[in-house]
């Protein structure tokens, strides 16, 4: 199985502010329903609600230490990032990503083995940031830039890295 991360994260690492997305991307949207579209999804309770329901098409496994916590049927609620990963193994995928906030993607780098930038050109303010990673352990693999447009706040660059064993 190969563990993916997917994000868009800005020139500064920020990724959101009040557990919310910070630009107006159609273009990213696209992208992440197309890469994420018919997988298992891994993500932190915050950024679960901030989407208020399950991404249709996607099985969603939300992280949490409440004991309470429901999602609806046919999703999963896990109480660690390790029996998330689990979970997403048993179910036979070939590729699981990881799709947020900061404090899950901070905890999962060390296992994923790619990781799906969009690149946003832009420094805004925000709460939420995208952890510091080690260049040397990661190949860039793609890069795709594009400009602004009326559907797109910033110049954007969607990029692959692959962790070098
Ligand atoms: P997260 O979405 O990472 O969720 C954090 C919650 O996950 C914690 O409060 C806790 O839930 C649970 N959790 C975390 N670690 C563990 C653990 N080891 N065991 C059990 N439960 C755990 O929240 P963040 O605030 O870090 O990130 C949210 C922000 O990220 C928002 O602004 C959002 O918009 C942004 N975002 C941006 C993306 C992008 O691509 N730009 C993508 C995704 C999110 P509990 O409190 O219930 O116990």
């Amino acid at each position: 199985m190969i563990l993916s991360i997917i994000v868009a994260k800005a020139n500064n690492n920020v990724i959101g502010k009040d557990n919310q997305l910070i630009w107006r991307l159609s273009a990213d949207l696209r992208h992440f329903k197309q890469h994420t579209t018919g997988h298992y999804i891994i993500m932190g309770r915050k950024t679960y609600e901030s989407m208020g329901k399950p991404l249709p098409n996607r099985t969603s496994v939300v992280i949490t230490r409440n004991n309470d916590y429901q999602v609806p049927d046919g999703h999963f609620v896990v109480h660690s990032l390790e029996k998330a990963i689990a979970i997403a193994k048993e179910s036979g995928q070939e590729k699981v990503f990881v799709i947020g906030g900061a404090e899950i993607y901070k905890q999962s780098l060390p296992y994923v083995d790619e990781m799906i930038i969009t690149e946003v050109n832009c420094t805004p303010e925000g709460d939420a940031f995208f952890p510091e990673f080690s260049p040397e352990n990661w190949k860039k693999i793609s890069e795709e830039p594009h400009t602004k447009d009326e559907k797109n706040q910033f110049d954007y660059t969607f990029v692959t890295y692959q962790k070098v064993n």
